[in-house]
């Protein structure tokens, strides 16, 4: 296989090296280390619209902005001037702050979530729902399926997807999916398979009286993008009928497939939503919530108890207030979001059928995986059924040209609204030549 050699990345490597001296795998969360697709990391010097700019001087167009946050493109000049504008007041309060009303009082009008309370980061928000779900309904077991990632809490680690699913055990473990997770821990965590209805309902007529909630993703990212089937959704509907709670984890599909998130788009109605990413505007935060009587267990009101030192900075309710208020204000960034992904969609799916390079390309509104196989991928182990090595040398190949691709099959890619017609060309003129060099 003829493949191109890398460029000059000296820049990279020798930060790389610093980095691993003194953190563990040089990175501070591990799909950033490239060890899926081999090559050093790109150290980032700074991003703007659609680009990131490494400090080696390479701009490369990033469709992983930031995993998710970035829906708008890299430091839009309404965001960066609201956190200016925040930080002449002081950078955290302790205290409450309007910048939290103000925040809480969009999510909800734009949700439909009944109360709010925020978090500092995803994880933060699926382990206090879990937690308010157990609290709530008095119940210990909580159910999610194989492949679905929502943070690295303990009894989350559980056969779960995202960087987990490249890790060097390899695919399928078994619960946990992480040392240092109690098996007594795990043991609470019952985990089913995403789009098989019937297991489902199989699972809740056995369980469902000791089961406080089913955490899901409404559109699956961690496993690279899968589709819930109107039959899973309608089997997640009925499991209410036990009593547990449904929780949506829409951290990295909230304000991302629509306003209304994944369940807007698809009509879910679930009891709990996480938020994190885009609620955030790139800045550290998470949010949870939904129905008041269950939200009103949370402390001080209720005896959930949960608690954060930096929960509602001022500077991050900013942030996420101006991402959230500009695509309120232009909703048509949806449609637009939608049309550059399709066109990538086709164009991917065509540059590799002409290379002879099997691709099934996922996609919903800007999230799309192209999984290295014939498919159909709709479930979990289709999607681990892809030839990741055709993939690692596709993304190599794309990096060199210039095009930041998500560094693991097993992600989703994430289109801003600074992505426009001259991105799209070069990241497919690119795409022809990379899989070329699989193809030949
Ligand atoms: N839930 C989902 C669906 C996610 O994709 C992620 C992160 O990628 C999380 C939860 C965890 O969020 P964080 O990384 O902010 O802790």
């Amino acid at each position: 296989m003829q493949t191109t050699s890398l460029p000059e990345t000296a820049a990279s490597d020798a930060l790389f090296e610093r980095a691993k001296k003194v953190t563990p795998g040089g990175v501070n969360s591990p799909v950033r280390a490239f060890k899926a697709v081999g090559g050093t990391p790109r150290f980032i010097e700074r991003a703007h619209g659609a680009y990131l700019i490494d400090v080696d001087g390479h701009a490369m167009i990033d469709y992983i902005g930031s995993w998710g946050p970035m829906i708008l493109g890299h430091n839009h000049e309404a965001v960066r001037e609201a956190i200016s504008n925040a930080l002449t007041n002081g950078t955290s309060y302790g205290a409450p702050s309007e910048g939290e009303v103000r925040l809480a009082e969009l999510v909800t009008k734009l949700t439909g979530a009944e109360k709010v309370r925020f978090v500092n980061s995803g994880t933060e928000a699926t382990m206090s729902a879990l937690r308010l779900a157990r609290g709530f309904t008095g119940r210990d077991f909580i159910v999610k399926f194989r492949g679905n990632y929502h943070g690295h809490a303990d009894g989350l680690l559980v056969e779960a997807g995202s960087g987990l699913m490249t890790n060097a055990d390899g695919l399928g473990r078994s619960a946990p999916s992480s040392a240092g997770v109690p098996h007594a821990y795990a043991s609470l965590t019952l985990v089913a398979d995403y789009n098989d209805p019937e297991g489902l309902r199989r699972l809740v007529a056995e369980r469902g009286h000791e089961i406080a909630a089913i955490i899901f993703e409404p559109v699956v990212g961690n496993a690279g993008v899968l589709i819930p089937t109107p039959e899973f959704r309608a089997a997640l509907h009925d499991a209410k009928r036990s009593g547990l709670l449904l929780i949506a984890d829409e951290v990295m599909t909230g304000f991302r497939l629509s306003l209304k998130g994944a369940c807007g788009v698809l009509g879910i109605e679930p009891d709990l939503m996480c938020w994190g990413k885009i609620i955030g505007g790139g800045l550290p935060v998470g949010a949870y919530g939904g129905r008041a009587d269950v939200m009103d267990f949370v402390s001080p009101q209720g005896p959930v108890y949960q608690a954060g030192t930096l929960s509602g900075n001022p500077l991050a309710m900013a942030a996420g207030l101006a991402v959230l208020s500009e695509l309120e204000r232009d909703p048509g960034i949806y449609g637009r979001l939608d049309e550059y992904t399709s066109k990538l969609a086709e164009g991917l799916a065509s540059a590799a059928s002409e290379a002879g390079v099997p691709l099934a390309v996922n996609r919903v509104g800007s999230m799309l995986t192209g999984f290295f196989q014939a498919g159909p991928v709709t479930r979990y182990d289709e999607a681990a059924r892809s030839d990741t090595a055709a993939f690692a040398t596709w993304f190599r190949e794309m990096l060199v040209r210039g095009v930041y691709w998500a560094p693991s099959q097993f992600e989703s890619i994430f289109v801003s609204a600074a992505h426009g017609e001259r991105e799209l060309d070069s990241t497919l003129h690119a795409a022809v030549s990379a899989f070329a060099t699989l193809g030949g």
